[in-house]
């Protein structure tokens, strides 16, 4: 479990974090998402007990990273875009390395290289140098390295960013599946919004140092303008104007028997249209709403939270 709580830090003048705070239970992969210099890695690296916040505080795996670093630090493990990894060893033998400076003991070390390499379909090339693997495969190294010890919380820092499509994905796949296995907790700072949108249960959003929003994906979405698509048996103006009188229906058209508007509250909106067309006497065969990608919520969030600085710095 990761428990953040009012989060600041400042380098010099600058504020980096000015207040994030969230919950991740165990088992769970939250997202981390905001625009460059946002504040996510600061987070994370003082989650990581690598900074110490100015103030605020923060839990992972039951520790508090203030009062028991060492604590925290054996149960997490962490795995950044493009990691440091000492190209000249061979894989195995650079899992081993790790394993033997976490204590692992022998036969356990051998079972648990074994396993990872073997889930995350690195076996094969288990005494290849690392200089001579792909990017996908080293970073299927790596996630290996950052689980080998077992450790409850794991931290991402963009894992998949430096990826071509095809690798993304069957790194990100064996990621979901080691984390689902493994029932460990994720904190994954990304910029990657269809890959949040897969595989995080909820997310927070952060600009300037701030959390703006926070949700599931769906919660997140929720408020966003959708066109919604009836489909009646017949169409009769009255059914048209029935729809067109329920507040929050926007720009209506109509269309080979379809009748199309747009909402950006769809919860509510929705039933209400469809009491005015059953009340009006029409059919309704079925209701359908156009999906709406994370990323329309996001740009709609980020415009909404810098129009917003925008104006009060007019006004200050
Ligand atoms: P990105 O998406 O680009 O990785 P981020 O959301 O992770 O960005 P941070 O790296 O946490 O953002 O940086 C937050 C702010 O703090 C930025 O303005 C950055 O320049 C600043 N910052 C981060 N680390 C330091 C440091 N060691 N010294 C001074 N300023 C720093």
């Amino acid at each position: 479990m990761i428990v953040a709580e009012s989060l600041a830090k400042n380098f010099g003048a600058k504020v980096a974090v000015a207040d994030i705070g969230f919950t991740v239970p165990e088992g769970q992969i939250h997202g981390l998402l905001g625009p460059n210099g946002a504040g996510k890695t600061t987070t994370t690296r003082i989650l990581a007990c690598l900074l110490t916040p100015d103030s605020g505080r923060a839990w992972v795996a039951g520790f508090d990273v203030s009062q028991n670093p060492q604590k925290v630090r054996e149960n997490i493990g962490i795995l950044t875009e493009v990691p440091g990894l000492y190209e000249r060893l061979g894989a195995y033998e650079y899992l081993d390395f790790f394993a033997r400076v976490y204590g692992l003991p022998g036969q356990r070390r051998r079972a648990r290289i074994e396993g990872l390499m073997k889930l995350l379909g690195v076996w094969e090339m288990r005494r290849q140098r690392l200089r001579t693997l792909s990017k996908g495969l080293k970073q299927k190294v790596a996630i290996a390295r950052a689980l080998i010890h077992e450790p409850r919380v794991l931290f991402f820092d963009e894992p998949t960013a430096a990826l071509d499509p095809e690798a993304a994905r069957t790194v990100r796949d064996h990621l979901v599946s080691l984390i689902e296995q493994e029932r460990s907790t994720v904190l994954l700072c990304t910029h990657n919004l269809a890959e949040a949108e897969r595989i995080c249960s909820r997310l927070s959003v952060v600009q300037n140092g701030r959390t703006v929003a926070e949700g599931t994906p769906s919660e997140l979405k929720a408020g966003i303008e959708r066109a919604v698509t009836l489909t009646l048996a017949s169409m009769r103006d009255e059914y048209v104007e029935s729809v067109r009188a329920v507040p929050g229906v926007e720009d209506l058209a109509t269309q080979n028997g379809c009748i199309t508007y747009m909402t950006n509250r769809t919860a509510e909106v929705n039933p209400d249209v469809v009491r005015a067309l059953v009340a009006a006497g029409a059919d309704v065969v079925s209701v359908q709403e156009e999906a709406v990608a994370l990323e329309d919520a996001y740009l709609h969030l980020m415009k909404r939270v810098n129009d917003a600085d925008g104006a009060a710095r007019h006004t200050a």
